[in-house]
C-alpha cells in the first residue's frame, strides 16, 4: 500500500545517502592524505594562436592519482575539496608547483608565454590571494606576466567591489586574468568592463555546439565581438575538430586550446613543444591584430 510504498522510498532514500555520504567521507579522508603522499599532481594544455599555430599560453590542469582507485578528475574530487576546506592547503600547493614549473620552463626552455592557473571561488574570496600569488612568484624568481589567474564569472559576482579589489592587487603584481568558462554563468554584461581582466575563455559547450546543426556559430560570434570592443584577447576552450577550428578562424577568435592540438599532459612531455612552437614574450595583455 501506500504508505509501505512511502516507508520503503524513505528507507531506499537514506540508504542511497548513506552511501554516498560515505563515500563522499572516504573521498575527504583520502583527499587530506593526498597532499602528503604526493598523490596530486599537475598536467599542462598549450594554447594556440590560431593565425599562426604558436604557442601563446598554457593552462595548469589538477589531477590525483589515487594508489587503489587510479587517476581522479578534478570534478570528482574539487568539489569535495571546496566543502571541506581542503582547497585551501591544496590551492597553495598548486600555486607554489605550477611557479616552480615556470621556473623551470623559463631556464631550461626559455619559455616566455604566461602559464594559467585555475582558482576556485573560495580560494579567490579568501583575501589571501594577492597575498600568496605574490608569494609564489617571489619564492620562484618570476615576474607577474608569467602567471595567469583563472576565474569564473561566479566567483566574481557575489561581491563586485571585493572582487574588483582583488583582481586591482593581482593586477598589481603583473599578473594576467582570465575569466574561465565564459557564457555559461551569470551574464554579466553590465559590469564586465569593470573588472580587470585581459582574456574571455569561450566556454567548451559553446565549441561543441558549433558542430551540431542549427546551434550555429552566435555566441561564440558574440563573445569574439565583445572581445574585441572591451580589448580583451578570446580562446576558445574544448576544440577537438578540424571543423570547429575553421569556425573559429572564420570568427577571428585569437586562440584556441583543446584535444585537436593537445590533450593536458605532464610538463616534460609538452617540453619539446614548448621549446620548438611557443611565441617570444607573448604576454601583452591586449589582442594583436590578427594577420589575415
Ligand atoms: P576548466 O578550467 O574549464 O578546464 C578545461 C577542462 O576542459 C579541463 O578539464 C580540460 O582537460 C578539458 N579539456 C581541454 N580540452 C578539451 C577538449 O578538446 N575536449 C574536452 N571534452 N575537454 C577538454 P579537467 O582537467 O577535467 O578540469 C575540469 C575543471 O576542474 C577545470 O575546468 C577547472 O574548473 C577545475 N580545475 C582543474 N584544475 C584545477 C586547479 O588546479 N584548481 C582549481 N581550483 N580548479 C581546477
Ligand atoms: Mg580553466
Ligand atoms: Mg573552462
Ligand atoms: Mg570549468
Amino acid at each position: 500500500n501506500a504508505k509501505d510504498a512511502g516507508r520503503n522510498a524513505y528507507r531506499f532514500v537514506t540508504r542511497e545517502m548513506g552511501a554516498r555520504s560515505r563515500e563522499r567521507l572516504d573521498l575527504e579522508a583520502a583527499l587530506r592524505r593526498a597532499l602528503q603522499n604526493r598523490e596530486l599532481f599537475l598536467v599542462y594544455q598549450p594554447q594556440l594562436r590560431i593565425s599562426d599555430d604558436l604557442v601563446v599560453g598554457v593552462e595548469a590542469l589538477l589531477r590525483w592519482r589515487h594508489p587503489e582507485a587510479g587517476l581522479i578528475m578534478p570534478n570528482r574530487f574539487l568539489p569535495v575539496a571546496e566543502e571541506t576546506g581542503l582547497i585551501q592547503p591544496i590551492g597553495d600547493w598548486v600555486l607554489d608547483e605550477v611557479c616552480a614549473q615556470i621556473g623551470r620552463w623559463r631556464d631550461q626552455i626559455g619559455l616566455a608565454v604566461p602559464v594559467a592557473v585555475n582558482v576556485s571561488a573560495q580560494q579567490f574570496r579568501d583575501g589571501q590571494l594577492p597575498a600568496k600569488v605574490a608569494a609564489a612568484l617571489d619564492r620562484n624568481g618570476l615576474q607577474g606576466w608569467e602567471l595567469e589567474i583563472e576565474v569564473t564569472e561566479g566567483t566574481l559576482i557575489d561581491d563586485i567591489p571585493s572582487a574588483i579589489a582583488t583582481l586591482r592587487a593581482l593586477k598589481q603584481r603583473g599578473c594576467l586574468i582570465a575569466l574561465d568558462d565564459f557564457g555559461t554563468g551569470y551574464s554579466s554584461l553590465n559590469y564586465l568592463h569593470r573588472f580587470p581582466i585581459d582574456k574571455l575563455k569561450i566556454d567548451r559547450s559553446f565549441i561543441h555546439d558549433l558542430e551540431q546543426d542549427g546551434a550555429g556559430d552566435s555566441i561564440p560570434r558574440a563573445i569574439v565581438g565583445l572581445g574585441r570592443s572591451l580589448g580583451l584577447s578570446v580562446v576558445a576552450e574544448g576544440v577537438e575538430t578540424e571543423a570547429q577550428l575553421q569556425l573559429l578562424r572564420s570568427l577571428k577568435c585569437e586562440s584556441f586550446q583543446g584535444y585537436l592540438f593537445s590533450r593536458p599532459v605532464l610538463a616534460e612531455e609538452l617540453e619539446p613543444i614548448l621549446a620548438l612552437r611557443a611565441a617570444r614574450g607573448h604576454h601583452a595583455s591586449k589582442v594583436e591584430p590578427m594577420a589575415r
